[in-house]
């Protein structure tokens, strides 16, 4: 895969040379380039921003930076199109006014050949560059979350890595990434590990009892608690046919039921309804 970032703070991503992203890198798993912005200026104070049109604080990107330094990402200049036949490179957009990231998106993005990455700043960029880019790119604004970060550079770093251990061969054992929170809609089962009793806390015992099916019933049922405890809004979101008999019973005790085809709370005038 190839990943293009382009920020006016590219010493913020050498975090990209570290750890399991840093190792996909040296092996060739991911190829990653970060441009700096301000190569692309034609001033000698290597200007990114401007006053916004319409009065209001701040500053905003200027478009014909963006342009340039995407033109060359694209590599033909700024009126260049995708160049190689094929799928056109997605654009992702960091912005709190994009669709929210998730790991769904995560495995959507990890299929695609070419990735490039634009860190917005200050009040942002020149809604143009976006509208130009859908030239070029399949544009994709991109939010972390509901909260204002001061670059996208934080999100970039977190999308990238989200991203890229979805990629075959960058994390070493692939059952680790289907076990693990969101991957099928719940969060993850707590986990421990030796000693067995620390601080007067033994381990749950049924995960010492090298019972693979109760173990697995357990993680099961604590992955439904915590997930009705901590994100309703997932419980509300699971698909009824892939629970059984005993998920339901867990979801009951959390004040949840299978009604018209969908788990919805009990007490909305929701009936159970029979496990088939
Ligand atoms: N004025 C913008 C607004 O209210 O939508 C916020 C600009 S923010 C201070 C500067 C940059 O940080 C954005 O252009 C974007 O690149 C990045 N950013 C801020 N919050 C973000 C979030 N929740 N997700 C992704 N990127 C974010």
């Amino acid at each position: 895969m190839r990943i293009d970032v382009v920020s006016i703070f590219p010493e913020y991503l050498s975090a990209l040379d570290l750890s399991l992203i840093g190792k996909a890198r040296q092996q060739g798993l991911l190829e990653l380039t970060v441009t700096d912005l301000r190569e692309f200026t034609t001033d000698r104070h290597r200007t990114v921003d401007d006053t916004p049109y319409g009065g209001g604080a701040g500053m905003v990107m200027k478009p014909e930076p963006w342009a340039a330094a995407l033109g060359a990402v694209l590599g033909g200049g700024p009126a260049a199109g995708p160049g190689a036949a094929g799928e056109r490179p997605v654009l992702v957009v960091p912005s709190p006014a994009g669709e929210v990231f998730t790991q769904a998106t995560a495995r959507d993005l990890a299929l695609r050949k070419h990735l490039v990455f634009a860190c917005g700043r200050y009040e942002g960029i020149d809604e143009r560059v976006v509208d130009w880019s859908r030239e070029h790119f399949e544009v994709r604004p991109m939010s972390l979350g509901d909260y204002v970060l001061n670059g996208g550079e934080v999100a970039v770093l977190a999308m990238v890595e989200a991203i890229g251990r979805l990629v075959p061969g960058v994390v070493g054992n692939p059952d680790s990434l289907v076990e693990e929170s969101h991957a099928d809609g719940l969060l993850e089962y707590p986990v421990y590990t030796k000693p067995a009793l620390w601080r007067d806390r033994p381990v749950p015992e049924v995960l010492l009892s090298g019972h693979h099916g109760r173990i697995a019933r357990w993680r099961r049922d604590r992955q439904l608690q915590r997930t009705a405890a901590r994100r309703p809004d997932l419980v509300g979101s699971l698909d009824p046919t892939g629970l059984d008999r005993a998920d339901r019973a867990v979801l009951a005790e959390a004040g949840w039921v299978v009604s018209g085809g969908r788990v919805v709370r009990a007490g909305d005038g929701a009936a159970g309804e029979p496990v088939a």
